[in-house]
């Protein structure tokens, strides 16, 4: 895994400097997992895409590699504008986006988490979501341990 968050911080860090934002990388455990590599810096990619998206500018974004017993444990956290608890279940539904008129400014489509969803599924893993409106979220994706 710590390959794959290397290529997915170094495809998104020049949005992330755009913002004057920081990345915090917390990967020095490195996790094997099944997985096919580029869909695996697909679905980070993705997540800190978002991370960045949803931030205001000087905030840090956190990546951090844990594991348990069955899977390889990602986490992406922003210190972003949060998701509503109502929202949560809804944004990984194609074509969602919560507040409509910010997120025509931010010129996404929408379909970025239901593709990470689609994908972390074809890796038998599974993604959580964490976020309090105003203090940020925590996206946990797990995946699959190689054993
Ligand atoms: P794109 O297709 O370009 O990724 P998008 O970012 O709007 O567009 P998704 O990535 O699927 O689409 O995210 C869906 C919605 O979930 C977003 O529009 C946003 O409202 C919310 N969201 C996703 N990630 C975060 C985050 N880290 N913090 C706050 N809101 C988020
Ligand atoms: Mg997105």
């Amino acid at each position: 895994l710590q390959e794959v968050l290397i290529r997915a911080v170094e495809l998104t860090s020049p949005r992330l400097d755009e913002k004057n934002m920081q990345f915090n990388v917390d990967i020095k455990r490195d996790v094997t997992v099944m997985g096919d590599f580029n869909r695996l810096i697909q679905i980070f990619t993705n997540l800190i895409a978002n991370a960045i998206t949803y931030s205001p500018e000087d905030t840090t974004v956190t990546l951090r590699i844990k594991e348990n017993d069955e899977y390889g444990i990602i986490e992406v956290e922003d210190q972003g504008i949060g998701i509503e608890k109502s929202e949560i279940a809804r944004i990984f539904e194609r074509f969602y986006r919560v507040d409509r008129a910010r997120s025509r400014n931010s010129g996404g489509t929408g379909l970025g988490l239901a593709i990470v969803k689609h994908l972390i599924e074809a890796h038998q893993g599974k993604i959580n979501v964490e976020s309090t409106v105003g203090k940020g979220t925590c996206i946990k994706v797990f995946i699959p341990l190689k054993k």
